[in-house]
C-alpha cells in the first residue's frame, strides 16, 4: 500500500494511491467503519501511531471493493508525505563509498567511517514534491543536491537489534538533502549549512513496507535539467538499513514518524571539477526503483 499526504478540498487530509490506476482513496472513508478515535486520523504521523498490521490487507480489500470512492490523481496536490515532522530529521553522512571518495578532502576525511555518521536537519526545511527550493543567495553561492531513501519509523524503540529492525520501519520514501556546501565548510558542524527553510524536499509518498521486504536492492537516482547526476543501489549502503536502525536506538529512543536519511551516493555537484552547483530555475528530479520521482525546483 501506498499512503499520502494531500491537499483536497481546501484541507491536509490522507489517502492511499493507486499509483498504476492513478487514483486516490481518502483514509477518512476507510475509517468511518473502523472503531479507532477519529483525532487520531488527521495526520500521517497520528495515523502511522495508530497503525495496525491488519490495515495493511484491509484498506486494499476496502477500496477494492468500492472503486466509486476512487479520486484522480490529477485532482490532488500531493503534500510532503509527513509536513511537519515532530522531530529533527536525521540524516547520515558518508554511506556510499563512492560518495565518500568524491568529497574526500572537501567535507570528509579519507578515513573510512567505524561508526555511521549523523547530524539532523530541523522541521521547518521540509516541502513535499513540485514545491519551490529557496536559493538563499545571500548566505550561499555553493548549493548542492542529494537524492537519499527515507526511513519512516513505525513504532517505539530503544535498543532495537539488528534482527528486529524491519519490525520498526513503517514505510520509504525519497529525499533530497539540499546542502549549502560554503556554509557547511565555514561553520565546521553541519547543521547550519543542511538546516536552510525548504531544504528538505520530500515525497512524493510513503511506500508501506510490506511492499519493499529487506533488504532492498533499488537504484536511487538523481536528474538536474535532464542530465543524470546520481545513480547509484541502496544495496550499496556502507551501513545498511538494520545497521543504521540498531546502532542509532542505542540509549535513543525511535518513535513512530519519526525519519532517517539514510545517505547519498556519488554525483553530487560538490564531486564534480569544476563543481556544478544549483542555481535559480533548476529542476532537480529524485528517483528510487519503487517509489517513485521527486520533483523540486530551485526558486
Ligand atoms: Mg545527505
Amino acid at each position: 500500500m501506498i499512503y499520502a499526504s494531500i491537499q483536497y478540498k481546501n484541507r491536509e487530509q490522507l489517502c492511499c494511491i493507486d499509483v498504476v490506476g492513478e487514483r486516490v482513496f481518502l483514509l477518512a472513508d476507510f475509517f468511518k467503519e473502523e472503531p479507532v478515535d477519529k483525532t487520531a486520523t488527521v495526520s500521517m504521523i497520528s495515523f502511522i501511531n495508530i497503525y495496525k498490521d491488519e490495515w495493511t490487507d484491509n484498506i486494499a480489500y476496502f477500496f477494492g471493493s468500492q472503486p466509486e470512492l476512487a479520486i484522480p490523481l490529477s485532482e490532488v496536490n500531493l503534500s510532503a508525505p509527513i509536513p511537519t515532522p515532530a522531530r529533527n530529521i536525521v540524516c547520515l553522512g558518508k554511506n556510499y563509498e563512492a560518495h565518500a571518495q568524491e568529497l574526500k578532502g572537501h567535507i570528509f576525511s579519507d578515513k573510512p567511517p567505524l561508526h555511521p555518521i549523523y547530524f539532523t536537519k530541523p522541521d521547518h526545511t521540509v516541502i513535499g514534491t513540485e514545491e519551490l527550493i529557496l536559493p538563499h543567495k545571500a548566505i550561499t553561492k555553493k548549493l548542492d543536491y542529494e537524492v537519499e531513501l527515507a526511513l519512516i519509523i513505525g513504532k517505539e524503540g530503544i535498543d532495537i537489534p539488528k534482527e528486529e529492525a524491519e519490525d520498526y520501519i513503517f514505510g520509504y520514501t525519497i529525499a533530497n538533502d539540499i546542502s549549502a556546501r560554503d556554509l557547511q565548510q565555514d561553520h565546521t558542524q553541519w547543521y547550519k549549512g543542511k538546516s536552510l527553510i525548504t531544504h528538505c524536499p520530500m515525497g512524493p509518498w510513503i511506500v508501506h513496507k510490506s511492499i519493499l521486504p529487506l533488504p532492498l536492492s533499488l537504484e536511487i537516482k538523481s536528474y538536474v535539467n535532464g542530465e543524470l547526476r546520481q545513480h547509484g543501489n541502496i544495496s550499496d549502503l556502507i551501513f545498511d538499513i538494520p545497521t543504521i536502525i540498531s546502532d542509532l536506538s542505542r540509549g535513543y529512543p525511535l518513535r513512530p514518524g519519526d525519519i532517517i536519511l539514510t545517505g547519498t551516493p556519488a554525483g553530487v555537484g560538490m564531486g564534480f571539477d569544476p563543481p556544478k552547483f544549483l542555481k535559480s530555475g533548476d529542476e532537480i528530479v529524485c528517483q528510487i526503483q519503487g517509489i517513485g520521482t521527486l520533483i523540486n525546483q530551485v526558486g
